[in-house]
């Protein structure tokens, strides 16, 4: 027992002792390593087994395949496809793995305090002592404090999918009573989707190529005239967070599917059988306006666990409300140097973008031979140093897109060109609107990989040492380099067709063909030999006998 809480210390494993090669590893350091989704498994896939002695801790004992969720909320795909047991990736690292949830940590005795329901029903806890510790934890549905939310759905995790398909199944069922009004039909079968997001999008698009091509096969046509698929989007226009061609052609699409989208459109209430929300119409004025619906999910973003925010308001540096900040080594800021890491949607990266913009100009004067100071640039030039900009900071492109217009407005003289101070204005002006990091798969994986790269290159910095022998301080600066996320293009499905944007302008969409590429490369990321197995024989289930209209 120890810690500031006296509770029972979790020093050796089951296992630790009994197995020879754990028993060798038991000296080694403490890696321990909170989550099992896309950050976690993608570093437990790159770390070198044997240089760490390694848990896992984590509520659920699968990896979530998470972009193709929506697919299995109405059977394109079956759940157990989607997941894979994470105790056999673990085992590949050959660390242990516990089913608890992590719920703080003691950042000075190096300890994380874990819970545990166990059978009896009683809540154990215990601390597990850390050399390192990796908060890989993700995020949760953002709430936004709208009343009546429990009698929506969400999509998270494969529970809400299952909950999802059964909901839907139930309605259909249901309008099929004899004893259900024409009205009350209606209302089952009129499907609303809060949040015209990626997740919201591409369930709105499964939701309605499930109804399209599989419901006459099993139900009565008649209540194919009776469904209503809608979108209510806060924005002017849905996935308005990706390339404007993007958008256009998913908003196109859905019309011609006659899936209505509400833009400009805020929830206000969701009641059992109806929901209440605000439109801001043509000459900007609001009106409130009802829907009935018989189902709804909500997906209007994430927001920060209680874990992390418990842990944000231990640290006196941790200000931020979404995410815990990390520096460019993905060190959580605050904490004793080189002890705690945080990677994928819990975490951002203080980039310290304004130096860099500096550095960079400085570095542009130069190769132009000039005083930074006596610096002036044309708007030819400003073309490619834009070009720059984006390639360095991927999400920068979005505040680039007029290069005309901001070119014009920050040459306050006229001149037209663009001298040092004009220009440095401009970037910290695109500095300033940076948003975080993307809160994507992508990213995670990105970011496990390149902290297992690290650790394991810090095992050889320091090899043949025990762990208390090591003192870490900033050896990660001296082994390895920063972090740089590689923005790779945001992919969106939209019905039975892909939609990409690649980032650079090149976006591509429609087709077999798109869907066929979309798949590849989700396919290629996908954790398992297994996973794709399963995942193809879906899709070759799907084409050859359609979707299993059941619950
Ligand atoms: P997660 O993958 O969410 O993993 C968090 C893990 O931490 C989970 O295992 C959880 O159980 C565990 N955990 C939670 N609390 C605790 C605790 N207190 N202690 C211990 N463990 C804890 N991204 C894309 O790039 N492309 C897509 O197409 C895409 N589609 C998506 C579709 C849907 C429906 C959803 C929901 C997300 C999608 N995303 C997509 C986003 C992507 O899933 C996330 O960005 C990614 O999962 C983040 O990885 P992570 O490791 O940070 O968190
Ligand atoms: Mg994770
Ligand atoms: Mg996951
Ligand atoms: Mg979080
Ligand atoms: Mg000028």
């Amino acid at each position: 027992r120890g810690g500031p809480k006296n509770l029972p210390i979790a020093e050796v494993l089951v296992d630790d002792d009994d197995c020879p090669d754990n028993s060798r590893l038991k000296h080694k350091p403490k890696l321990v390593i909170l989550g099992s989704g896309w950050g976690s498994v993608s570093l437990l896939k790159t770390l070198k087994p044997e240089e760490y002695h390694v848990t896992v801790i984590s509520p659920v004992n699968y990896f979530l395949f998470t972009p193709m969720l929506p697919s299995a909320t109405v059977g394109t795909l079956e759940m157990r496809s989607l997941v894979e047991p994470i105790r056999r990736i673990v085992q590949r690292a050959k660390g242990h793995f516990l089913k608890a949830e992590a719920v703080d940590v003691e950042l000075s005795e190096k300890l994380v305090e874990v819970t545990q329901t166990n059978p009896k029903g009683e809540v154990d806890h215990f601390y597990v002592p850390y050399d390192k510790l990796v908060i890989g934890v993700g995020a949760t549905t953002n709430p936004h404090g709208v009343k009546g939310l429990e009698h929506c759905h969400f999509l998270k995790d494969i529970e809400d999918a299952r909950l999802i398909r059964n909901s839907v199944m139930m309605n259909l069922e249901q309008a099929c009573m004899p004893t259900t009004s024409d009205e009350e039909r209606r209302r089952l079968l009129s499907f609303v989707v809060s949040g015209g997001g990626p997740t919201g999008v591409e369930f709105a698009a499964e939701l309605f190529d499930m109804l399209n091509e599989d419901l006459g096969r099993s139900f009565p046509k008649i209540l194919r005239n009776e469904i209503s698929v809608h979108v209510i989007q806060s924005r002017g226009h849905i996935l308005n967070t990706y390339d404007e061609a993007l958008s256009r052609y998913a908003e196109a699409r859905f019309e011609h599917d006659q899936v209505e989208v509400l833009t400009n459109s805020r929830v206000k209430e969701v009641q059992k059988n109806k929901i209440l929300f605000t439109q801001k119409d043509d000459n900007g004025e609001t009106v409130t306006k009802e829907l009935p619906m018989g189902f709804c999910l909500w997906s209007t973003g994430v927001s920060q666990t209680d874990f992390c925010k418990r842990i944000a308001a231990k640290i006196e540096v941790q200000n931020n409300q979404h995410a815990l900040e990390t520096d460019t080594h993905l060190r959580l800021n605050g904490a004793p140097l080189g002890s705690v890491y945080a990677i994928g949607d819990c975490a951002t990266v203080q980039n310290n973008v304004a130096d860099h913009l500096v550095h960079f100009l400085r570095s542009l004067a130069w190769e132009k031979g000039k005083d930074p100071e006596k610096m002036q640039i044309t708007f030819s030039e400003w073309r490619t140093v834009a070009q720059r900009v984006k390639k360095r900071f991927p999400q920068a492109a979005d505040h680039l897109r007029r290069l005309d217009k901001l070119f014009e407005q920050y040459d306050k003289d006229k001149s037209g060109t663009l001298d040092f101070g004009e220009l440095h204005e401009l970037l910290l002006q695109i500095d300033s609107k940076l948003t975080s990091l993307p809160a994507t798969a992508q990213r995670a994986h990105q970011q496990g990989q390149y902290l297992a790269r690290k650790l394991n290159k810090l095992a050889h910095a320091t090899p043949g040492m025990t762990a208390n022998e090591v003192d870490y301080g900033d050896l990660d600066d001296a082994v390895y380099k920063p972090f740089e996320y590689r923005y790779l293009g945001s992919l969106a499905y939209i019905g039975n067709s892909a939609v990409f944007d690649f980032g650079n302008g090149l976006s591509f969409s429609g087709g077999l063909m798109a869907v066929y590429v979309w798949r590849s490369i989700y396919f290629a990321q996908s954790v398992s030999f297994r996973t794709r197995i399963l995942l193809a024989m879906d899709w070759s289930k799907r084409a050859l006998f359609g979707r299993d209209m059941m619950s």
